[in-house]
Parts: C-alpha cells; sequence; structure tokens
C-alpha cells in the first residue's frame, strides 16, 4: 500500500506543511539533517529521521518511491534543492512538490521532472499586495500564469445591480463563479442575480482584468 506524504526539509516552510498535513490525519514523514529540527517536529509528524536528502542510499532505505507526494522544501540550498529533486525523480515518486527560490530555480526543477513548484514568499506577496490594494479584496489565489480567483466583498457601488447591471463579464473579462451571502452560496448566478452589499464575490479572470475590476467596482 502506498504512503502519504513525506517532507524533506523542516523549516518555516517544511514544517508549517507537515504540522497541517497531521493536523488533517495524514501519515507523514519528516526527513531533515538538522537534529534540533528533527526533534521539534518528532511528536508532531508520524514519523521523523534526521537524513541527508541528497543520499541516494538514504531515501532508498527510507522507502521514498513508495510516498504518493513527496514535498522537498529545501530552500537556501539551491544545490541539495535539485539532487533531491533528481534522486526522487529518478527513483519513480509520482508526485513531487518544490519549493523554488527564483526563476532560474524554478525552470531546472520542471527540467528534471519536479511536477509542481512552488514560490511561497512571491505567491503570497501577490496575495498581500492585492488585499492591501482594496480593502474589499479577502483573498487572492493565482491560478496559473494567466489566471487568477479572487475573494471579493461586495461594496457600496454594488449593492442592489445584478451581474448583468454591472457588465462584469463583457466589460472586466471576468466571471462571477460564486457568490456567498452568509450562510448561503449561490453557485454558477445567473446573470440576473442581484448583488447586496456584504455579499462575497468569487471571481476569475486575467490578472489585469480583475484589478480592473477591483479599482472601478470595489472602491
Ligand atoms: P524556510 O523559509 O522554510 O525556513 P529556508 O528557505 O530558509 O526555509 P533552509 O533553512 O535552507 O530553507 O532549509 C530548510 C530546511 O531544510 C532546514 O531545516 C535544513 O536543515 C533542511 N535541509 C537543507 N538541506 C537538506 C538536505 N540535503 N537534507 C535534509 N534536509 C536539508
Amino acid at each position: 500500500m502506498k504512503r502519504q506524504y513525506a517532507v524533506i526539509g523542516l523549516g518555516r516552510f517544511g514544517g508549517s506543511i507537515c504540522r497541517a498535513l497531521s493536523e488533517q490525519g495524514m501519515e507523514v514523514l519528516g526527513i531533515d539533517m538538522d537534529e534540533d529540527r528533527v526533534n521539534e517536529y518528532s511528536s508532531i509528524a508520524t514519523h521523523t529521521v534526521i537524513a541527508d536528502s541528497t543520499d541516494e542510499g538514504v531515501l532508498k532505505n527510507l522507502g521514498i518511491r513508495n510516498f504518493e507526494h513527496v514535498i522537498v522544501a529545501i530552500g537556501e540550498n539551491l544545490q541539495s534543492s535539485i539532487l533531491t529533486t533528481l534522486i526522487l525523480k529518478d527513483m519513480g515518486v509520482s508526485k513531487i512538490t518544490v519549493k523554488a527560490q527564483n526563476d532560474y530555480h524554478e525552470r531546472v526543477l520542471l527540467k528534471i521532472g519536479a511536477d509542481r513548484i512552488i514560490h511561497p514568499e512571491r505567491d503570497m506577496g501577490i496575495r498581500i499586495a492585492h488585499q492591501v490594494v482594496s480593502k474589499n479584496v479577502l483573498d487572492y489565489l493565482e491560478l496559473s500564469d494567466e489566471y487568477s480567483i479572487v475573494e471579493m466583498a461586495a461594496g457600496e457601488k454594488m449593492s442592489g445591480k445584478s451581474l448583468q447591471e454591472m457588465n462584469i463579464r463583457a466589460k472586466y473579462g471576468c466571471n462571477v463563479v460564486a457568490v456567498k451571502r452568509s450562510h448561503e452560496v449561490i453557485v454558477s448566478p445567473h446573470a440576473d442575480q442581484k448583488v447586496e452589499e456584504g455579499d462575497v464575490l468569487i471571481v476569475i479572470g486575467g490578472e489585469k482584468d480583475i484589478s480592473r475590476l477591483e479599482k472601478d467596482l470595489m472602491a
């Protein structure tokens, strides 16, 4: 039977993934070469091991290829991050997610076959910037290079108007995929759906289009 998750590198990022997965009842193996880090997570993760992930033999002995998903959360040491990813790929790990330091690091990781690259600091910076620019933006998530999804609180300007009246799709090229109103969620709302102040709109669209919408309608 496949085991669940392994997290390599228990710094702030890897550690928080390890903690969150454990809290969700997942089986997690935490690996770090630093004994103190490993001790910190020994009572949180299912198993913890002090090991250098660039040592192929060590990863083999840990049976790393049997894990469903391995997360490489080594930050600063690019060489270790790349070598670890390469070894995991060679061993046939089915899903590998890697934290990247910069765009060059990302390109190398993609070339050697990482399945998903994450830039936690950059992504969080973008999310916070959107929240800071408009007090109505509650959350922001980048879906791809082109599309994002944003959660925005409807203000006075939107109150009492239908989606059609605001012309969101035609004017901004964005789609409202749901409207949250207290505990109710209206999924795929019709064009005649009226919006009330305090509703939360889940909007999908291009980065620039969403920004225009935020500026015009959310002020
Ligand atoms: P964060 O921002 O998540 O705290 P960071 O970007 O500062 O992390 P590092 O501190 O460089 O990243 O690395 C995260 C963790 O990975 C550290 O605890 C470090 O000991 C561990 N680590 C680094 N290289 C290896 C390796 N080859 N094998 C196992 N663990 C490693």
